[in-house]
């Protein structure tokens, strides 16, 4: 027997999940050069040579110890490590003792979530929105409360997401670069979010934490920046993880950092750590802590990503598609060719294209591509896309 919660998620399996059994279906039938599979968001890049030969020297140190259980918030020195490069850009800086090191961002986030929420406190989340939210907010009690993007810009209404904030509003979670759209918020954006935050506490008089979750964030194209959030919210809390920046999203490893402006940092991050602990979690992976400590402002080629967004892009933007540019992450989110989602992934399928529909982020009458995918797929699949788009034309 299963509990009747859990039964009845997994009637509802990911869209991200079937297109993955589909992908195989269709690989089987045409061969895995004739199958066009973007809706993954797995990390397409090896990690740095950097982080491989760090990898190596940790493991060959045999430093006696190096293998037990540390503090529930990681060791001293990485986290020292993670403050400074979270400092960039700060006034109030963070310390060491800010930092959590976390399993990933997804424990990451669960993490935060458990160590703040009562029961039935709402969370505010924007659409199309990181699917596993909903259910990291259920798992701590939680309510998310879903406030719906413009569909100009993929950025939040202002207007709706003062109204969506209530008494009984414990947190709000953005994401940028964000999956799936790719855009980054501006600081202005971020500015008038801080502005209508900081009016709503006064009025409920209690903190509403930001919590921004970046795995992201060292992915931007075309010179952007992102801004830090500790230098415009009050009470902000950063997760991040080295997923996809270094593409080692199987070795679970990421950090917390809270913001110094937060009253009782000490309090939080006991309880921080308490959560991290009785989670199961434990303590982020000890080898990973060290080989990451030295690589925080490494990341894959960049580069390479780009390309393959202006390859894809261009196409797409040639052939017709609606569509905000991406300037982060890897992924593009345009405007299906009829109003079903779900109806124009399935005719894409017959062309053998794999995409997700915007459904599964809360956001119908859209598609997510992720493009962390072998250049030579996304050239074979550029008549494939034509051809999907003359099927809507006849
Ligand atoms: N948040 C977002 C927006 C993501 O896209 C992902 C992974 O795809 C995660 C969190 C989880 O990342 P991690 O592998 O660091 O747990």
């Amino acid at each position: 027997m299963i509990s009747k919660d859990v039964q009845e998620n997994l009637k509802n399996a990911s869209w991200i999940r079937k297109m993955f059994v589909e992908g195989a279906k269709l690989r089987e039938l045409h061969g895995d050069e004739n199958v066009y599979d973007f809706s993954l968001g797995n990390p397409y890049f090896e990690p740095p040579k950097e982080v491989l030969d760090k990898l190596k020297e940790v493991v060959n140190s045999q430093e006696p110890g190096s293998h037990r259980y540390m503090d529930n918030a990681g060791y001293k020195d990485v986290r020292q490590k993670v403050a400074n490069s979270v400092n960039k850009g700060i006034e109030k800086p963070i310390t060491g003792d800010h930092v959590l090191m976390t399993v990933g961002a997804a424990g990451g986030i669960n993490v935060v979530l458990r160590t703040i929420l009562d029961f039935g406190q709402e969370v505010v989340i924007i659409a199309p929105y990181f699917a596993e939210y909903i259910f990291y907010i259920k798992n701590h009690n939680g309510v998310p409360i879903i406030v719906k993007a413009n569909e100009k810009t993929f950025e939040p209404d202002l207007d709706a997401f003062e109204k969506s904030i209530t008494e009984k509003t414990r947190a709000i979670i953005i994401n940028s670069p964000n999956n799936p759209t790719g855009i980054i918020y501006s600081a202005t954006l971020l500015e008038k979010m801080a502005d209508i935050i900081e009016r709503k506490e006064a009025q409920f008089g209690h903190a509403i934490y930001l919590i921004s979750d970046e795995p992201y964030k060292a992915l931007v194209y075309d010179g952007m920046n992102v801004p830090n959030v500790h230098k415009i919210f009050k009470h902000s809390i950063i997760v991040n993880s080295y997923s996809k920046s270094l593409g080692l999203a199987g070795e679970r490893i990421g950090y917390i950092a809270v913001n110094s402006k937060i009253e009782d940092t000490a309090l939080l991050m006991s309880g921080l750590a308490f959560s991290n602990r009785t989670l199961g979690f434990v303590n982020a992976p000890a080898l990973w802590q060290k080989v990451t400590a030295d690589a925080i402002d490494i990341t894959v080629d960049i580069e390479e990503y780009k390309a393959r967004r202006d390859l894809l892009f261009n196409h797409l933007e040639k052939i017709g598609f609606e569509m905000v540019k991406p300037n982060g992450a890897f992924y593009i989110f345009p405007k299906a060719l009829c109003e079903d989602d779900v109806a124009f992934v399935m005719e894409a399928k017959k062309h053998n294209i794999l995409l997700v529909p915007g459904s599964g982020f809360g956001f119908p009458g859209y598609f997510r591509l992720s493009y962390c995918v072998d250049m030579s797929m996304i050239e074979r699949s550029l008549p494939a896309f034509t051809k999907l788009v003359e099927s809507y034309r006849k």
